[in-house]
């Protein structure tokens, strides 16, 4: 079978578990909380007409509507099927050179699979003791910067100075800050914008827009990066954004009361949760994100997170070293956290 020395064989991203029927998912970070109804409005409004013909390549109906939002120009943004794509074509578009790359030892593990699937030399940056990000670790040649702000899955949120001096230290790489998180604390990036040239910032709508279904990311850079990005995507495939998803987008980012509705109850949930945990004997670092990171003194993570679906309840474990005692718990609905804590009172009380 001589051909399979022709092959690109890759160890692939493993997603949450998606499990089908009733149960209790705090185990991908999706919002529990239905998008706006402006978006339902918007898919239904979709006409035949648009299904037959080619969406627009050049997405103009949503990058407009997401460069307003955040005052900026249109040819400061891109925008893909998830952040997830428009990571995957960041990737492919600045890392082209022999440098190795650089992101924490524990951050988001889709970057070392991009990484291989590309091709593109890596090293894994560790992070300190408490998790938190050294900027000083980032001083070293690379052939770019990836760096996930608030992290995850530890939710810690690293100051904008420090990812400044991350910025002014590597100015002849690209610095990609992925915010995938940065609606439920801390401070973007995009200030910094104007001033670092070789800065990019990446976004979704899947977590704090509640459209993780629907596929819709962006990228915020300079007009030069921007250009270079486009250009490797309609390289790859002119029609990444399907014609609902570039309508529903819109009305998505123009909404914003819902929005803040939205994730502001998030956030509320998330403040009560981190109390209700304490209480229960966890331990964690203040989150800035939809998740709770966190480690039990006494009982091991995997044994609860075992107990936990067995309860029909759903979290997230990574048997990964470092994090193999940590539970990363997305924030559901108040009710939600209420059966969790009561199903962890009962495993903890049961041992
Ligand atoms: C969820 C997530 C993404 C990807 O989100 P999409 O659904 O593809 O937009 C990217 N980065 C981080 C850190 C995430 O947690």
């Amino acid at each position: 079978m001589s051909y399979e020395m022709n092959i690109r064989k890759v160890v692939p991203y493993t997603p949450g578990e998606q499990p089908a029927g009733k149960v209790i998912k705090l185990n991908t970070n999706e919002c529990p909380y239905p998008p706006s109804p402006r978006v339902m409005e918007a898919i239904r409004a979709t006409g035949e007409e648009e299904l037959r013909k080619y969406p627009d390549p050049d997405c103009k109906a949503l990058i407009s509507a997401i460069a307003s939002y955040y005052r900026l120009s249109e040819d400061q943004v891109f925008v893909g099927v998830g952040s997830d794509d428009v990571l995957s074509m960041c990737f492919l578009t600045y890392f082209a050179g022999d440098k190795p790359i650089l992101f924490p030892d524990i951050t988001y593990s889709f970057y070392d699979v991009w990484a291989e699937v590309y091709r593109i030399p890596y090293k894994r940056i560790p992070l300190k003791e408490d998790f938190s990000v050294d900027a000083e670790d980032y001083r070293v040649e690379n052939g770019g910067i990836v760096l996930a702000n608030p992290n995850a899955p530890t939710g810690i949120f690293t100051g904008l100075e420090d990812i400044e001096r991350i910025l002014s230290a590597s100015p002849d790489s690209v610095v990609i800050v992925d915010e995938a998180y940065i609606d439920f604390g801390g401070e973007s990036a995009l200030t910094l914008l104007p001033r670092y040239e070789n800065l990019v910032v990446t976004r979704t709508m899947s977590k704090s827009r509640a459209l993780a279904g629907l596929r819709v990311g962006y990228a915020f850079g300079s007009p030069k990066l921007i250009k270079y990005l486009s250009d490797v995507r309609f390289s790859v495939n002119s029609y990444t954004m399907n014609s609902p998803a570039l309508r529903a987008g819109v009305a998505a980012i123009e909404d914003h009361d819902y929005f803040c509705e939205i994730r502001d109850k998030v956030v509320a949930t998330r403040d009560r949760a981190e109390r209700e945990l304490r209480e229960l004997g966890f331990s964690f670092q203040k989150s800035s994100t939809n998740f709770i990171f966190a480690e039990h003194k006494e009982c091991p993570a995997e044994e609860i997170f075992q107990k936990l679906k067995e309860k029909n309840i759903y979290v997230r474990y990574f048997r990964k070293p470092r994090i193999d005692n940590y539970l990363r718990i997305s924030i559901g609905t108040e009710e939600e956290m209420d059966r969790l804590f009561e199903a962890l009172r009962e495993i903890l009380s049961d041992r």
